[in-house]
């Protein structure tokens, strides 16, 4: 079970997250009409065994977008921020 300390409401339960994706991925700039980086952004997806940023959604909480750094291996979790705090 992998516990998640939401900055909201405290450490909860993976059960009341969603994953929602990694979130070191870039959308391009909306001029951007080459396909390749939109290739890219829509489907193209490491698949990392180690440390990994990755946003989470609590969804049966603050349902509030989360950043955090999880170790995809040992499900260890670190820095945990909103995702509003990022850009
Ligand atoms: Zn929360």
């Amino acid at each position: 079970m992998i516990r998640i300390n939401c900055p909201i409401c405290g450490t909860r339960d993976e059960s009341e997250f969603t994953y929602g994706g990694d979130a070191t991925v870039r959308r391009p700039a909306m001029e951007e009409d080459a396909p390749g980086p939109w290739l890219d952004y829509v489907f193209m997806r490491d698949n990392p065994r180690g440390p990994h940023r990755e946003f989470w959604h609590h969804v049966q909480g603050c349902r509030q977008w989360l950043v955090l750094d999880r170790n995809t291996l040992t499900h260890e979790i670190g820095t945990c921020f909103l995702a509003r705090d990022a850009a």
